[in-house]
């Protein structure tokens, strides 16, 4: 990939990373406001774990994303960005431009989702 489109993926990530952070700020935010009415005159004890665990929960989620972003810009730096990791092909540009996180190319993401399950579930 040359340096034209390897800057452009780093903006892209760069973008994502600031609305990341700037969303799960809002959405703590708002969480725990709830948190903080909810209990001012009764003390509603299943109330305030829900919300704690809400504004937990999001910061969990955004921080996942966030490791991601981080090593996309690591691979950027390291010159492996837009290398499908698991067979070392190109990974189609259409897919980092919808996904800029993307670490492998579609055929192995589903490869591996299908051996997996789905990455995005939550671990219990
Ligand atoms: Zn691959």
């Amino acid at each position: 990939m040359d340096a034209e489109k390897l800057s452009h993926f780093r903006n892209l990530l760069i973008q994502q990373l600031r609305q990341e952070t700037e969303q799960v700020r809002t959405d703590q935010a708002a969480a725990l406001e709830l948190y903080d009415d909810g209990v001012k005159d009764s003390v509603d004890l299943s109330v305030q774990d829900l919300n704690k665990e809400i504004a937990l929960r999001l910061g969990e989620r955004s921080s996942k994303v966030v490791a991601d972003i981080d090593q996309a810009l690591l691979r950027i730096k390291e010159g492996s960005y837009g290398i499908c990791a698991r067979c070392g092909q190109p990974i189609d540009e259409r897919r980092l431009e919808a996904v800029p996180t993307a670490r492998y190319d579609a055929q192995c993401q589903s490869l591996i989702e299908s051996a997996n399950g789905d990455d995005d579930l939550p671990t219990l």
